[in-house]
């Protein structure tokens, strides 16, 4: 039986590598509360993604709901179905109403071109997706931002270390949220972080993270708790110094796949979008003509694991009462598209594996 090959594989760096930065929390007895591990990553990450303003939070869902509540928005958000269900669950546990844009057809992002008939005077914010690391418009959503004064809060879990003409994605919209989970190009075991432009925000998220408590005998915000600990930023601070080469691993895998694949009747590829430094987060492939779920089968039957992301559309989860009528395009995308295997350690015979498998599919 061949080795079973899975859609993604965690990074982690050498064993001794970790053990060495963990050292000094055996020193000082320092676990999280903004120890010198956070601060460190935070200073990194500064750096690494070009952004001025950073925190960090244990996981990337609780740092959009914190945004949510930091910005202290009321009314409809406009955002996409197509997407984890982490996005539509923060608008709507953070009391806001969820207003679902269907998405274009070739990168999979919201459809800027349908958004402004979605806005009303109840509209407070757009919350798009940089799906797959694909980016969405973000020159005509910052237009539309400007022109009806709404806030622009990105999701951006899939997009670390993006750039479009030399701009970082974390820089884009009002704010950037980016999840440092473990299937993630950056991962810090659990994790997540905004970004943002506005200085005084840093304070409220910081309060917002940690019980709204500033120092010692004092609380002044009904604050949650979402600090990120000592572990994880030690984890991320050891994953940084490998996340340039890993990404250009992924990137020779993701060309391997588009010269075995690409041109292909009856299946679609991403192509790399104009003037955007990639991060390869994702491999996804759509079928246009065999069943999604054929394919899907047939792999396993390979001993290899796609996966059906995002499947199914937010909009049709049975815990809501939306609909996807108003969002066709990403209901067929969802019903036909398979992410397939892609880590930076898969190797080249196991990408042909995977595309022997589809092509004899076709
Ligand atoms: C992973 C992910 C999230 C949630 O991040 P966590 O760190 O797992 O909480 C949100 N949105 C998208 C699109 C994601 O892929």
């Amino acid at each position: 039986m061949k080795e079973i090959i899975n859609v993604a594989k965690s990074s982690i760096p050498p064993f001794e590598e970790y053990c060495e930065e963990i050292k000094s929390i055996w020193t000082n007895h320092w676990l999280t509360n903004m120890g010198e591990k956070h601060n460190a990553l935070e200073n990194k990450l500064m750096k690494y993604l070009d952004t001025k303003h950073i925190s960090l939070f244990t996981n990337g869902h609780l740092a959009l709901e914190a945004i949510l509540k930091v910005l202290d928005l009321n009314g409809e958000v406009i955002t996409s179905p197509y997407t984890f269900a982490s996005t539509t669950h923060a608008i709507v546990r953070c009391g806001l109403k969820p207003v679902f844009c269907d998405i274009e057809p070739d990168y999979y992002t919201i459809d800027v071109n349908k958004i402004e008939a979605l806005i009303n005077k109840n509209t407070c914010a757009i919350m798009p997706i940089h799906v797959y690391g694909n980016l969405a418009d973000n020159e005509a959503l910052e237009a539309l931002a400007k022109k009806y004064n709404l806030k622009l809060i990105y999701d951006a879990a899939h997009a670390f270390g993006v750039f479009k003409n030399g701009l970082s994605v974390a820089n884009m919209g009002d704010v950037s949220m980016f999840s440092f989970h473990a299937t993630k190009v950056f991962n810090t075991i659990e994790g997540g972080a905004l970004t943002y432009k506005d200085e005084a925000l840093k304070q409220k998220i910081d309060l917002e993270k940690n019980f709204g408590i500033p120092g010692h005998d004092k609380v002044v915000y009904s604050g949650g708790n979402a600090k990120m600990n000592e572990f994880q930023a030690a984890m991320g601070i050891c994953n940084l110094k490998y996340v340039d080469q890993n990404i250009e691993a992924r990137g020779e895998l993701y060309n391997h796949y588009m010269q075995r694949l690409g041109g292909k009747q009856g299946i679609k590829l991403c192509k790399p979008q104009a003037n955007v430094k990639p991060n390869y987060a994702y491999m996804p492939v759509l079928f246009e003509s065999v069943n999604r779920d054929v394919v899907f089968e047939a792999l396993k039957l390979n001993g290899i694991n796609a996966r059906r992301y995002f499947y199914p559309l937010t909009n049709t989860f049975p815990c809501y009462n939306f609909t996807a009528d108003n969002t066709p395009i990403a209901y067929n995308v969802s019903k036909s598209i398979l992410t397939l295997p892609l880590y930076a350690d898969l190797s080249h015979e196991d990408v042909d594996r995977v595309c022997d498998v589809i092509i004899k599919e076709l």
